[in-house]
């Protein structure tokens, strides 16, 4: 055997929940261990939010330079190097994650390089290449993430791809097919419709963005009609895909009634599964439950009392911040704070067109509960920043209670919401009315003005519309 390394806490993962909570927790005095089997930044940085939204962005830019017509402008010739597109979002995700080594060593957390498995409730071994090496841990943290679900009838292979390969694609397809309408499928469905691919979406449920409201949604769905090269077909069930010479005939079935399309690649976007079924997780007696979720209580405790879990792996919206959220509060935790999960206040957000965000309650979720709540809309066409953006699709909805005004929730569609929403989660977190809201000088003119006036809509005197 190998002689252990002690150490006091030991990390497993290096995404948005791990390396996170792997610097509080050296902010706050530990010596810390973290390992990574991959790379350093996890899904997010290398294969989930950051190349996502970097193509998005490309994507956009190309789809505007060749239609700004309404604001008088006209260009011919506009061209997309993909190759370039792709190095231009490889460089981007290069920065971060090296960025996050720099920050990693600055906080002098020790980088171990390998897969972990727990031996025992106070030891891992990490396994690479050609050897093992034993670390004993005080306290660990769980954060090895998640990766795609595969339907049996599309097993991943060069033409049926998820989003990893969806995010590398060497040329842009001419036709994509897209297998589930959640917010990844959306948003990269999107990012090649602007590029000039076909896409067709197929959605089992009613709808696409189902976590959405209706009202939000089908504004994204009406953009992506207007594209003139989407087709979006909801209460379809995918079937099956035959490999073709150089492509895919993938067949669904849509009111009982069988269609075939034939792609260049097909992209399953189905939903994710936690990666917790090879960390030995059983001999510790970590609890789990059927889907491999481990269970963890406020203070992301699993229910061994030493190991902590966090991120894509536990219950909750799969979300980056919500990983980094619970990886500060785990390491808080472990450094004798008493710090607590609340969610309410987690945003999410859709890169979409426009984009969608909502944070706490909806109007249908506060009223299941049988809170008494205000429901106060704003339109970006009553905006002026929103006119002279050219981007007056869509509102800010803003849930207070009926009782004292107190902000709960919102939710937003329409341009910069994923920036906007983030007023909204402070005034969730401070417990602030929608009169505070109105109170505060919002610049102008400013996307941030429709939250203030959706604020005095919520107190009945709005001055921007009758
Ligand atoms: P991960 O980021 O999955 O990191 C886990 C790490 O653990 C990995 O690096 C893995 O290699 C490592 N690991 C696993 N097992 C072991 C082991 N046994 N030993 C050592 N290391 C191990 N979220 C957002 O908030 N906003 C977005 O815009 C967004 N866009 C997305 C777009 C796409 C295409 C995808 C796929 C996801 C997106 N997400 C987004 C979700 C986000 O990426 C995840 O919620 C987030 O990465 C979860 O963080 P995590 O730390 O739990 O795990």
């Amino acid at each position: 055997g190998d002689f252990p390394i002690e150490t006091d806490t030991l990390v497993i993962g290096a995404g948005p929940g791990g390396y996170v909570a792997a610097i509080r927790a050296a902010q706050l005095g530990q010596k810390v261990t973290i390992v990574e089997k991959g790379t350093l930044g996890g899904v997010c940085l290398n294969v989930g939010c950051i190349p996502s939204k970097a193509l998005i962005s490309a994507g956009h830019r190309f789809e505007n330079a060749k239609h700004s017509e309404d604001m008088g402008i006209t260009a011919e010739n506009v061209k997309v190097d993909f190759t370039k597109v792709q190095e231009w979002k490889g460089s981007v995700v290069n920065k971060l994650t090296s960025g996050v080594e720099g920050l990693l060593k600055g906080n002098k957390v020790e980088i171990v390089r390998g897969e972990a498995y727990f031996v025992d409730g106070e030891s891992i071994k990490v396994m690479d290449e050609n050897s093992s090496q034993t670390y004993k841990f005080k306290n660990a943290i769980i954060a090895t993430g998640s990766r795609p679900i595969e339907l049996p009838a599309f097993k991943y292979s060069d033409r049926v791809i998820h989003s990893t390969g969806a995010l590398a694609l060497k040329d842009v397809p001419k036709k994509l097919v897209v297998i589930g309408g959640g917010y990844i499928g959306t948003e990269l469905g999107t990012a090649y419709a602007n590029f000039g691919t076909e896409v067709t979406i197929i959605e089992a449920l009613d709808d696409i963005l189902m976590g959405f409201e209706k009202q939000m949604s089908s504004l994204v769905k009406r953009n992506l009609k207007k594209k003139g090269n989407v087709d979006i077909h909801t209460k379809a069930m995918a079937k099956s895909v035959e490999e073709t010479e150089n492509g895919v005939k993938v067949t669904f079935e849509v009111k009982g009634e069988e269609q075939t399309v034939e792609a260049d690649y097909v992209l399953v976007t189905v939903g994710r599964r936690p990666n917790t079924d090879e960390l030995g997780l059983e001999q510790v007696g970590v609890e789990m439950s059927d889907r491999g979720v481990i269970k963890i209580d406020k203070q992301c405790r699993t229910s061994v009392s030493n190991i902590f879990a966090i991120g894509d792996i536990v219950e909750g919206p799969p979300l980056a911040h919500k990983a980094s959220y619970e990886g500060k509060i785990a390491a808080e935790v472990i450094a004798g704070e008493t710090s607590e999960i609340d969610y309410l206040g987690i945003p999410a957000v859709v890169f979409s067109e426009p984009e969608l965000a909502t944070v706490g309650y909806t109007e249908a979720q506060a009223k299941e509960e049988g809170l008494e709540v205000t429901a106060a809309k704003f339109p970006f066409a009553a905006n002026g920043r929103a006119l002279s953006l050219n981007e007056t699709d869509g509102f800010m909805k803003l849930i207070t209670t009926k009782e004292d005004g107190i902000v709960i929730g919102a939710q937003i569609a329409g341009a910069n919401a994923s920036d906007m929403i983030s007023e909204l989660g402070l005034a969730i977190e401070s417990g602030m009315t929608a009169e505070d809201i109105a109170m505060t000088i919002h610049a102008h003119p400013t996307l941030g003005e429709i939250t203030m006036e959706a604020a005095e809509v919520a107190l009945g005197s709005p001055i921007h519309i009758i």
